[in-house]
């Protein structure tokens, strides 16, 4: 076959393979071409999942008359002043999307400016472009395009259902919106609004919350945390949630770059990163964040449909991601998400009680509280033996009526030690509500910060053991925990070979005071049998520091004195990261007053 050169039809539906996959594209390309023509107010209508008919109505700056044609050629853009390439602040530049769409579809362009007398329309059909005519319509575009991929059958059959397809333009629509807080969004199937929402003026960070709020929804609002950080020429911008706010998967994860939507390996291993710490690995932080890089720093033609970017440093964007977001993370202390409360009361509406048995014997748990000044005995202080026995009155008084009146809550977000149920939740009075710790999760946490700091800041403090504790073990595992005595060493636990069946442990962290040295030991042997051998233990101090917490004193089921419960809530308050275990999961749950209320019909 001889060569020949392509006819521009075929050439612009070759393109349109590319541009074009499914019925959202074509969305995303004409709201994006609405953004960057200005408009205060974009609105869509689709039926039949966009492949029937797919409508965008803008209030931007229109095109002239003189430049309808053009618009719709392939290769023309307004959009790149020169030649470079590297210097985009628009969302489109490839000037390929009108022409692709036309090619595939009937398409109809409707446009009038500022000043002109009458909008003028232009109508393409399967790449042939008709002849101008004058329509009425005000300031702004309105482009309709019906029987979508009529031209390329092929494409047709990989549509999904409209509903599917729906779903998809929805969720673009939303991550445009996200985007561009000052700019209205609605879109309407033919039957209804799947979005519409106003415009949000006022000051950018705030307006980009709301904007957030109302797509994401009102929880992420209230569990997020606010991210500013700069690093050199690149600004990171936007909301990170709180730990305890997570998912089972990545989709609400959004990144933004230049006013971008994309999707980028670097942003969701950033994410793993800076959360690892605090999330099981198959747990999503919910995320918006906004990077604005320099135009010149950053190439956004890699991929067709523009989804893709690649940063000239990856390593400054990462880093920038990471140092923000732990940060934050490290900012807001011993929060957790409001949404655990949410689901208490919603499981509590649910359950109901059982009239004829009446409702049970509340006792009264009062307790006695520790002064404000009296704060009590650091957990981890190492005059501070928290498994002495304790004071028979002290225990006992937990659980009997006390006259003790309203303790003085001010000052304390997690509240006054008033009891401690089953061994194993300490219940706390707020100057508006009730704290329920877990304490086995919060001193795990407790403990997990301290021996991260400590390894951070110069290396964990050893306590010599009185009596060295001799373990027993197979000769495998011995050898085994003794392979690894140096890094063991370095978080705290000295061991030594004592024949072969035995190694004799002679120090422990000090913060593990009192801890069961035995059943410890033989923890960590069976990690160590479970797990990666390559994988160094700072590397796992999730899961190391749960273990040695879980042997040393606050674990569930030891009574706690109310000092040492009120000890344990100062700890939590003045620790960063004590919201929620290494696993995503609370370490405590906040009640509201007004909640509580609420349960019972008093409001
Ligand atoms: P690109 O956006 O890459 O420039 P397009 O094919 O999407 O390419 O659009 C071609 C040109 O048509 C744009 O550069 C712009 O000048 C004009 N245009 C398209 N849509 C609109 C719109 N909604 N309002 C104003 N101008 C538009
Ligand atoms: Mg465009």
């Amino acid at each position: 076959m001889t060569i020949r050169q392509l006819p521009e039809t075929l050439v612009n539906r070759i393109a349109a393979g590319e541009v074009v996959e499914r019925p959202a594209s074509v969305v995303k390309e004409l709201v994006e071409n609405s953004i960057d023509a200005n408009a205060t107010q974009i609105n869509t209508l689709v039926r039949d999942g966009g492949r029937a008919e797919i409508i965008i109505t803008d209030d931007g700056c229109g095109i002239a008359r003189k430049e309808l044609h053009l618009a719709l050629e392939r290769h023309a853009t307004s959009k790149l002043s020169g030649e470079d390439l590297f210097n985009i602040s628009s969302l489109g530049f490839r000037g390929e999307a009108l022409a692709s769409i036309g090619a595939i579809s009937r398409l109809k362009l409707i446009s009038r400016r500022l000043g002109d007398e009458e909008a003028w329309m232009l109508e393409v059909e399967g790449g042939r472009i008709g002849d101008l005519e004058p329509v009425a319509h005000p300031i702004g575009t309105r482009i309709e395009i019906r029987d979508l991929f009529y031209a390329t059958p092929a494409r047709l059959k990989f549509l999904k259902t409209p509903r599917t397809e729906l779903g998809h333009i929805n969720e673009i629509m939303k991550r445009l919106a996200m985007a561009h807080p000052s700019i209205g969004f609605a879109l309407n199937d033919g039957d209804r609004d799947l979005l519409s929402l106003a415009p949000i003026g006022g000051e950018l960070q705030n307006s980009c919350l709301k904007r957030l709020a109302s797509i994401i929804g009102r929880e992420f609002a209230e569990n997020a945390l606010e991210i500013n950080a700069e690093r050199e020429d690149t600004l990171l911008t936007g909301y990170v949630g709180l730990p305890t706010l997570n998912r089972g998967n990545a989709k609400m994860q959004f990144l933004f770059v230049n006013g971008r939507p994309v999707r980028d390996k670097l942003f969701y291993g950033a994410l793993r990163g800076a959360y690892r710490d605090f999330l099981a690995s198959d747990r999503y932080p919910l995320v918006a964040l906004f990077l604005t890089v320099p135009p010149d720093k950053l190439d956004v033609n890699v991929h067709p449909a523009k989804i893709e970017v690649r940063f000239s440093d990856a390593n400054k964007v990462r880093g920038l991601i990471v140092g923000a977001i732990k940060h934050a993370l490290a900012e807001a202390g011993h929060r957790a998400s409001t949404t655990i409360a949410d689901g208490v009361f919603a499981s509590a509406r649910q359950s109901h009680i059982p009239s004829s048995r009446g409702y049970p014997n509340f006792i009264n748990i009062e307790k006695k509280f520790p002064q404000k000044e009296d704060q009590g005995p650091n957990l981890f202080s190492s005059n501070n033996n928290c498994d002495a026995p304790l004071a028979a009155s002290v225990v006992n008084d937990g659980f009997s009526a006390s006259t003790s009146e309203s303790p003085d809550t001010s000052g304390f977000p997690l509240g006054v030690a008033r009891a401690q149920l089953h061994e194993t939740y300490v219940i706390a009075q707020t100057s508006d509500g009730i704290v329920i710790v877990d304490q086995h999760a919060a001193h795990e946490r407790l403990v997990h910060e301290r021996i991260k700091h400590s390894l951070e800041t110069g290396g964990i403090r050893r306590q010599g053991l009185l009596i060295p504790e001799v373990v027993e073990l197979d000769p495998s595992s011995a050898e085994r925990l003794l392979a690894r005595s140096d890094e063991l060493l370095e978080l705290g636990i000295a061991l030594e070979s004592f024949g072969s069946e035995t190694v004799v442990v002679r120090e422990i962290p000090a913060l593990l005071k009192n801890c069961d040295v035995q059943s410890l030991v033989r923890d960590l042997v069976i990690d160590f049998d479970e797990n990666d051998e390559a994988l160094a233990l700072k590397d796992r101090l999730g899961d190391i520091t749960a273990k040695l917490a879980c042997h040393s004193s606050v674990r569930a089921g030891r009574r706690l004195n109310a000092d040492e419960m009120n000890s344990l809530l100062r700890e939590m308050e003045a620790t960063p990261h004590t919201g929620q275990c290494s696993h995503g999961r609370p370490t405590y749950v906040e009640l509201k007053l007004r909640d509580i209320e609420r349960l019972f019909g008093r409001r």
